[in-house]
């Protein structure tokens, strides 16, 4: 019964271990393999630098959290709530095609 338990938790740190670099840009096979390891497999995991892929898809997971990110004013070049329709700055008319009304 013990010997069950240790091995569904060493599952979950295999599917952990998974979850985190994959989130990180990995491939997802490589977080099993540490994921095998333990918790020893987790931590590298965890240690592991983000990859460029990864920062996309936290940037993608942040837009979809929270709203696309701010857009920046064509005339004064500060940042405008996206989607608005002018600018609070310097009272620029944002059309979506981005010219002056
Ligand atoms: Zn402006």
């Amino acid at each position: 019964m013990i010997l069950l338990i240790i091995l569904v938790i060493w599952g979950l740190f295999g599917l952990l271990g998974g979850k985190v670099v994959a989130r990180k840009g990995y491939e997802p096979k490589y977080g099993v393999i540490l994921g095998l390891l333990g918790w020893v497999g987790l931590l590298v995991a965890l240690l592991l630098p983000t990859t460029q892929s990864g920062r996309e898809l936290q940037a993608l997971d942040y837009e979809i959290a929270h709203g696309p990110k701010r857009a920046n004013c064509p005339n004064c070049g500060k940042q405008v709530e996206f989607g608005s329709n002018d600018c609070p700055h310097c009272q620029y008319v944002i059309t979506p095609t981005g010219h002056r009304s």
